[in-house]
């Protein structure tokens, strides 16, 4: 048994409260350790559902949030899925249990190696570049699915262009204060969209993003 076993089955009983109903997800979310990716001294309060410092002014995303996202995203078993915004690399680490090849993109650097250490300390297999993913991660497109796990002011074009036929963009879009999760999914030439309001993310920034 490990020091945080129950508290994290309790957070997985919250998620199935808040209607999350993929056993799959609930699964995953009940195996990653969220309190190796949450620092000091914060760490006694990784399985309460809340996003929490992890330095350089970025915050590891709420469990809901990332549960939510998760689900949206539709994540099958070997799906090619890019990650915009490791940050502590624990979303990133959701979706590698789910069975997808994550690809994953931190502009920190710091925070990147960070993440970087962890998945190699726990045997995840995914692939980051330091950078600024706006522009997406080209060279290894089309993706079964994209996740932006920061706040765009607006949908940046490439990620669209590199989203495979049938695959689902999911990107909070607002103003800086709080957004709507988009979800497009990709039909061909055409994104049919569909929105949930009421989140709050750190900024995207970059060229497609924030300055
Ligand atoms: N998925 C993360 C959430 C991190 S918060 C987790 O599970 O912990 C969002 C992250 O996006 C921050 O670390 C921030 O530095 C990063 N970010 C912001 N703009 C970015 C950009 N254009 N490209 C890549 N990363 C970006």
């Amino acid at each position: 048994m490990g020091r945080f076993d129950e508290e994290r089955s309790e957070m997985i009983g919250l998620l199935r409260d808040r209607l999350i109903t993929d056993e799959k997800i609930l699964r995953a979310m009940g195996t990653v350790e969220r309190h190796l990716f949450v620092p000091e001294p914060f760490t006694n309060r990784s399985y309460e559902d809340n996003a929490l410092p992890i330095g350089k002014g970025q915050t590891i995303s709420q469990p809901y949030t990332v549960a939510f996202m998760t689900q949206a995203l539709g994540v099958r078993p070997g799906d090619r899925i890019l990650e915009i915004g490791t940050g502590s690399g624990y979303q990133a680490s959701v979706l590698s249990v789910l069975g997808a090849h994550v690809f994953s993109i931190e502009r920190d650097l710091d925070l990147l190696a960070a993440a970087r250490k962890m998945f190699d300390r726990l045997g995840y297999r995914i692939a980051t570049k330091g950078g600024d993913g706006t522009v997406g991660w080209n060279e290894f497109a089309p993706f079964n699915g994209i996740i932006v796990t920061a706040g765009a002011p607006d949908v940046p074009a490439p990620l669209t262009k590199q989203l495979a036929d049938g695959a689902k963009l999911v990107i909070p879009v607002g103003d800086r204060k709080s957004q709507a999760l988009l979800v497009l999914t990709r039909q061909g030439e055409e994104l049919i969209r569909r929105e949930i309001e009421g989140f709050k993310f750190v900024p995207l920034i970059g060229k497609m993003g924030w300055q």
